[in-house]
């Protein structure tokens, strides 16, 4: 048992966590020509009572270029195959693998919310206590991207990484923050000003030990501020 723990791909195959391992099954989405050219129709005819002429040079392939656009920004339900490598490393015991930290970032992602179908986007950082796997940024930020590139909101996307995360890396504890600006209230005049929503999420370690949130915040914010100005 404690073997079949250690091993990222079957890690953790406890009935909570059935719906987070979708993605180590990669599924790629098939929509057929002849829904495809339905579903132009659908945009065009959309597009065109909002107020957009088709009949322009620019505009007479948007209804395709719009629909092909959706369908890449939402990839992440087709999964990741080369998502899962951990690299092995050594948990030496003691104090220091408890307490030190790996952070990474800043991840950029781009997301659609669920409620309005528009964009909202931002920076990840991810923390984490590595026990006995490491990951590389490159995987960080697949994994990141996988959640990002559906229909979600900030929240779930969040647990869903943490908790892949946790998974992979049977970590001492997984930290993730994230910040990101919506559209679909700025672009419409909801709010007035740029606003940013942040987001913390907290695995192990982190939970019980305020020391090591306050340095992953600590690194995470001095990167963002830097980012942002
Ligand atoms: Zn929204
Ligand atoms: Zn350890």
């Amino acid at each position: 048992m404690a073997e079949r723990e250690l091993d990222p791909t079957v890690g953790a195959l406890r009935g909570e966590d059935v719906e987070d391992r979708d993605w180590e099954r990669v599924q790629p989405r098939r929509i057929s020509d002849a829904d495809w050219k339905r579903f132009e129709g659908y945009a065009a005819e959309i597009l065109r009572a909002m107020g957009m002429p088709l009949d322009t040079p620019g505009t007479a392939k948007t209804p395709g270029r719009f629909l092909s656009a959706l369908f890449d920004s939402t990839e992440g339900y087709e999964g990741d195959a080369k998502l899962v490598t951990a690299f092995p490393t050594e948990c030496r015991g003691g104090p220091d693998c408890e307490i030190s930290q790996v952070v990474e970032g800043p991840i950029p992602f781009y997301s659609l919310c669920e409620h309005h179908a528009f964009p909202f986007f931002g920076h990840a950082f991810i923390g984490y206590v590595a026990h006995e796997h490491i990951i590389g940024i490159s995987k960080l930020t697949r994994l990141v991207r996988m959640f990002a590139r559906r229909f979600t909101v900030q929240e779930r996307m969040g647990s869903e990484i943490t908790n892949a995360l946790s998974r992979i890396l049977q970590a001492h504890g997984v930290a993730l923050y994230l910040e990101a600006v919506h559209l679909c209230t700025q672009m419409r005049g909801v709010r007035e000003s740029e606003q940013t929503t942040r987001t913390t999420f907290w695995r192990g370690n982190y939970e019980a030990t305020p020391a090591l949130r306050e340095e992953f915040l600590a690194i995470a914010g001095a990167h963002t501020n830097g980012h942002r100005s």
